[in-house]
């Protein structure tokens, strides 16, 4: 028996046995489905902006302090059309629904591109906790809500031209009149509506009810961007709880802390290589 062979042996057992599973993924198991943010899509897309500014990926544009919101959002609607919107194959994160779907599960996750939902996952099983691309918010803000903005976004790339949107589409606070942001968690503006503290609230009774049940953490993709989220309490969950034992799949990072060692299983092949193999 291979290495790897022996790996899945020991996962599928572990998932067998578990009372519960809480996924816990991150921005690899995005670039797994196939989300890129760079290469051929960025240069179909955006090759404008990157000739006028040179960045060369979807994220590093992101962060650009575009001087006008016209120019602004004629970026960001592309961005979040092609990110959020558009029609993709997100079968990865299917397979990832089917394998869990007859076990009691969670998933906590850091992406923003909304892939659970849209594979069908349960939204009371989901906290998705740095925000969403289909979300406005007030950017100063003067209240604590959420706006779907898929009708503006489409509408903006619709009517840019020039990289630029028309004046009259930029949008604005229902309330205020200041501009609007992207509801994703960049600073302390980030805004934490109802429904995230209702989906805290719903992965923090999850945890604390399955403490002492024989817990599978599945963590997916979770690099060292943000380790506070996800990474740091799965390790620490593995080693306070007797029967919670942890499964991270990781092409760059699959190591674990030696305290932890014998209750983990470290891959890092590919995610669906491994999902298949676990099935
Ligand atoms: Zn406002």
């Amino acid at each position: 028996m291979t290495d790897f062979q022996k790996r899945i042996d020991k996962a599928k057992k572990l998932i067998e046995k578990a009372d519960c599973v809480i996924i816990g993924a991150g921005a690899g198991l995005s670039t797994a489905a196939g989300f890129e943010y760079s290469g051929q899509i960025f240069d179909k897309y955006f090759s404008d902006f990157k000739e006028k500014y040179g960045f060369n990926d979807m994220y590093s544009g992101g962060f650009y302090p575009f001087k006008t919101q016209e120019e602004k959002w004629a970026y960001w609607s592309r961005y979040v059309y092609l990110n959020r919107y558009k029609n993709k194959d997100n079968k990865l994160y299917k397979k990832l629904l089917d394998f869990v779907q007859s076990k009691d599960y969670f998933v906590i996750t850091t992406n923003v591109d909304h892939q659970f939902q849209l594979a069908g996952f349960d939204k009371n099983r989901l906290f998705y906790m740095q925000g969403d691309y289909g979300l406005f918010q007030c950017s100063l803000p003067c209240h604590n809500k959420t706006y779907d903005n898929e009708k503006q976004i489409l509408n903006m790339v619709e009517k840019q031209k020039d990289m630029k949107i028309p004046a009259s589409l930029i949008p604005k606070c229902p309330v205020c009149g200041r501009d609007m942001e992207m509801n994703l968690r960049s600073d302390e503006r980030f805004v934490q509506d109802e429904g995230w503290y209702q989906h805290a609230r719903l992965y923090n009774d999850f945890i604390e009810k399955s403490n002492d049940k024989f817990r599978v953490l599945i963590e997916i993709g979770v690099g060292y961007n943000t380790p506070g989220i996800i990474k740091f309490p799965f390790e620490q969950m593995t080693f306070y709880n007797e029967k919670t034992y942890l499964i991270r799949i990781n092409k760059e990072y699959a190591t674990c802390p030696r305290e932890i060692r014998d209750k983990t299983i470290l891959f890092n092949e590919d995610v669906e290589m491994i999902l298949n193999n676990l099935k």
